[in-house]
């Protein structure tokens, strides 16, 4: 049922949205469309966030967007949207369709439209409403229309809000099952709103985790990005490890963490996430690179013993041990090359930085991949994996002048 909420009656602004959405929203509006602001940008605003982007929701299709704005094009093939760019930013723009509109060919027949010009029948796409009852979560499905300034709340999104409750829509089972990555995207809200899932939200996910096991691996790798690359890394892991959603992402660590040296691994784990957090805090750079050098950390470390007492050398050993891991790893969630090599590079100076004689650590420090390896040397020892001593070295070294340096390493003996 639908409830409109007046321009008077709710707190959004003008002001809060972006220009470059609002020229979108007014475009459309202007060429006779319905536009409307939609989802993670009016629940941002509302509970008191700077909204990261901006989502238009429209009843125009997309290839007539298209024709609006110059500066745009339509992306993806099944599921078409639009994106309007102007300067750096990216409007993304949908138009109106009800539930698994993706998935069924008939609805995509779509042609009929595109001569008569006429507004498009609800069978075609959807009507506002039901793209409101496709979407995941109530607070994730308010539309801010540009026409009057008002809110339109087709499922208690405001009071959900309000109350900072995370509430699927429609039959929890139900909605999993169509996309189990809605798992992954409440343990994702609740982590990053600090929002409550609601029990029957909640309760059904440790019993549906597994299903994640069918999802594609580049898709989850792009949800673990966001859950842990987006500043709340720490209470991303404490909700996928209390929804039991961990164990189907990395299974070999969560094997790890479950061992005798659990509470080293979890202990780093966490060291990695809260730095992650600090350093994003801080708008300095992370990369994907890191925190999952440290995710299969453990499980180089579990497999490690097995081939050094088979007599295989370190360097070696650790070869194939992290191409093992990285092996099992992608199967669950892809790692771009681009990552696994820095990953790699990370793992090898683990054992290298304490061969510092001569002019080692000199060439140690030009290393591309020093820095990353250092810090994830300190959450080693933070972790009490490994005596403290080494970093602390690593840390005066990098602040010592020429003859400092000279002094330290001749007193290595
Ligand atoms: P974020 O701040 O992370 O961008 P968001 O709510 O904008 O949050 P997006 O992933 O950008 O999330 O998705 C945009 C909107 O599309 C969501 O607000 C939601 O309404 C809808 N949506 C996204 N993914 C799903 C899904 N898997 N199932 C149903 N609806 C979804
Ligand atoms: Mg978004």
């Amino acid at each position: 049922s639908l409830e409109i909420i007046p321009r008077d009656h709710h707190p959004i602004s003008r002001q809060q949205v972006s220009r470059a959405a609002l020229n979108v929203l007014y475009g459309l509006h202007k060429a006779g469309f319905e536009a409307f602001l939609v989802g993670g940008c009016l629940r941002d605003i509302l509970s008191g966030r700077e909204p990261k982007d901006f989502d238009v929701a429209t009843n125009a299709t997309p290839e007539q967007v298209n024709r609006l704005f110059k500066r745009s094009r339509i992306i993806g093939r099944r599921f078409q949207i639009v994106h309007v760019r102007f300067g750096r930013e990216v409007i993304e723009v949908s138009t109106f369709r009800a539930m698994n509109t993706d998935d069924n060919p008939d609805k995509q027949q779509h042609h009929a439209h595109e001569e008569t010009g006429l507004v498009l029948r609800d069978n075609t796409w959807g009507s506002i409403e039901e793209d409101a009852l496709r979407r995941d979560f109530t607070i994730n499905a308010l539309y801010y229309n540009i026409a009057d300034f008002s809110l339109h709340d087709f499922t208690g999104s405001m009071q959900d809000i309000n109350d900072q409750v995370i509430h699927l829509i429609g039959d929890a089972q139900t909605r999993y099952r169509e996309d189990p990555v809605r798992m992954l995207r409440a343990a994702r809200f609740a982590a990053k709103l600090d929002f409550h899932i609601d029990p029957a939200t909640a309760d059904p996910i440790p019993e549906l985790a597994e299903l994640l096991l069918q999802v594609p691996a580049a898709r989850l790798f792009d949800e673990v990005l966001k859950l842990f690359l987006s500043g709340h890394a720490r209470a991303s892991y404490e909700q996928l490890q209390q929804l039991n959603l961990f164990r189907f992402l990395f299974p070999e660590t969560q094997q790890a963490l479950e061992g005798e040296q659990g509470q080293i691994w979890e202990a780093m784990l966490l060291a990695a996430m809260d730095n992650t957090d600090r350093r994003l805090e801080a708008d300095k750079p992370v990369t994907p690179a890191f925190i999952y050098a440290v995710l299969l950390w453990p499980v180089i470390q579990q497999r490690l013993g097995g081939y050094l007492s088979s007599g295989l050398p370190p360097a070696q050993a650790l070869h194939k041990a992290a191409t093992r891991a990285l092996n099992q790893q992608i199967q669950h969630t892809a790692i771009p090359r681009r990552f696994s090599t820095v990953m790699r590079e990370m793992w090898e100076l683990q054992f290298r930085l304490d061969k510092r004689a001569g002019r080692r650590a000199d060439a140690l420090m030009e290393h591309p991949r020093f820095r990353a390896a250092y810090d994830f040397l300190l959450l080693r020892e933070q972790a009490g994996e490994i005596n403290p001593g080494l970093g602390d070295w690593w840390t005066r070294y990098q602040e010592e002048d020429e003859t400092g340096r000279r002094d330290m390493i001749t007193q290595l003996g």
